[in-house]
């Protein structure tokens, strides 16, 4: 019954990976050693890694072909040039600025345009985006529709609040606001989709104030997917013909390749202002390298130039996209209740909701994060308190954190439908003995990032709930 369901792949495999399960006492010692933070496992020790879609993708028969004709030159490369093509074909901008993934993207960018206390809007900032942004002195603003918060399945939660976007640009000079940004997917609000009209209502704000409008567009080919799929006017139209929609609604994008790239590393900024593009360029010299390469070797800017292109494929996108609703559908059977609908690389499950035994300050996520590689080898990531929450080290106050979040993340083309099924098993198992998950609490942290370096220990019960246990 489940296989009528299935995405069937779009593509057979040439090349293999082994990939091994450890026993289950291997995994306890592994884990154990690793202080209960996933970061610290060794790859080779986890047998389905979900930690990312980050670079993590597997890369086509043409793409390999590719990379043969990397042409390693400093300065004018074929390479460079095929790249910059198909980029220019695709987000119809006339220059294009490559660099190695896209925090360099953004670094460029804020360094060269952001004024201090000037504002960055956006429907909601990525992480590295929002970093970025306030080292180099800005204010990242956050302004995702209401219906982002919601427990409906609501379409395009990834939208951002158009009535709050004028009211703050009316509140404001318009020296104070640096630019406005629309995230496709809105990857920090569970990778949804963002619609054509709320990008038509935002480019026409940013147009009427004369702000310029950008992309963080990492997962734009899964954003033209969701358009084409749930927005009236659209089913007849290719993903190109969507992207191109979209881009030429925007003054330029910056992207991390390193996702709808279906490359391992990569990143560009393309745009149509040419007095930007130089002061840019001249950053790009001293911080990443010469403009036809940008921190990246020929062969990645062949690889990146096809996968642009590969990623656009329906048959890739409807598997692609598929591959996570089939993951969220067998989760949610299971037992554990995700964020609905899902979107385009990930499934969330709410371990808030799930294990309402454990108190936000325990992290039900990482009980969860923990239970998942305990059970299955499988390597997940809380999103909750333990990664966004602590002590601001600005203001010394709690931070706040929304949901208790576990992002189980899909590379492209890596894992097949029934690494899938293993995965919504490990999590029938884990429901089954929903009881033996613990809490945790941190042993050790540091003050930035604490969730990559932290140690953590599993949390003792309260007496009277150990108590109540022993009955
Ligand atoms: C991954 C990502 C980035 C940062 O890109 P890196 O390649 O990891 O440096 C920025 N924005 C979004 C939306 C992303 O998903």
């Amino acid at each position: 019954m489940t296989n009528s369901r299935q995405p069937v792949e779009p593509f057979r495999i040439k090349s293999v990976e082994p990939i091994r399960l450890l026993s289950r006492a291997e995994r306890q010692a592994r884990i154990t050693a690793a202080s209960y933070n996933i970061f610290k496992l060794e790859a080779r020790d986890c047998y389905v890694d979900l930690l990312t879609d980050s670079g993590t993708g597997a890369m086509s028969t043409a793409q390999w072909a590719a990379i043969m004709m990397g042409d390693e030159s400093y300065a004018g490369a074929d390479s460079f040039r095929r790249f910059e093509t198909t980029v220019k074909s695709i987000f119809r901008k006339k220059k294009v600025i490559p660099c190695h993934q896209g925090r360099v993207a953004e670094n460029l960018m804020f360094s060269t345009i952001l004024k201090k206390g000037q504002y960055v809007l956006n429907n909601t900032h990525f992480d590295t985006t929002r970093g970025n942004i306030l080292h180099k002195g800005g204010v990242p603003i956050d302004l995702p529709c209401k219906e982002s918060f919601s427990d409906q399945p609501i379409p395009f939660k990834g939208n951002m609040d158009i009535a709050r976007l004028e009211e703050f640009i009316t509140g404001h000079k318009r020296e104070e606001i640096a630019m406005v940004i629309v995230t496709v997917t809105n990857n920090s609000a569970g990778g949804q989709p963002v619609s054509m009209a709320n990008i038509r209502e935002v480019s026409e704000i940013c147009h009427r104030y004369q702000l310029p409008f950008y992309f963080d567009c990492a997962r734009f080919a899964e954003n033209c997917y969701f358009i084409k799929q749930l927005e009236s006017g659209y089913s007849q139209m290719s993903i190109r013909e969507i992207a191109a929609e979209m881009f030429d609604l925007c003054d330029g994008v910056m992207m991390s390749a390193k996702k709808d790239g279906l490359a391992n590393i990569g990143g560009f900024i393309a745009l149509n202002d040419e007095q930007l593009y130089g002061r840019l360029a001249e950053l790009l010299v001293l911080i990443e390298g010469f403009p036809t390469y940008g921190g990246l070797a020929g062969r990645d800017l062949e690889a990146l130039a096809v996968g642009l292109e590969e990623v656009m494929n329906e048959d890739y996108l409807r598997y692609r996209i598929g591959q996570v609703a089939y993951l969220g559908a067998r989760i949610k059977e299971a037992g554990m209740p995700i964020i609905e609908p899902t979107g385009g690389h990930a499934v969330f499950v709410d371990a808030g909701k799930f294990l309402p035994q454990i108190p936000s300050e325990q992290f039900p996520g990482q009980g969860l994060t923990v239970a998942f590689y305990l059970e299955g080898g499988i390597r997940v990531v809380e999103i909750g308190s333990l990664m966004f929450g602590g002590i601001d080290p600005n203001t010394g106050k709690k931070l706040s954190v929304g949901r208790e979040l576990v992002r189980m993340a899909i590379p492209r083309r890596v894992y097949t439908n029934s690494h899938m099924d293993y995965v919504a098993e490990t999590a029938e198992t884990i429901v089954r003995n929903k009881s033996a998950v613990t809490g945790f609490t941190i042993v050790k942290e540091s003050q930035f990032l604490r969730h990559f370096t932290c140690e953590l220990a599993i949390a003792q019960l309260k007496p009277e709930e150990a108590g109540r246990k022993g009955r």
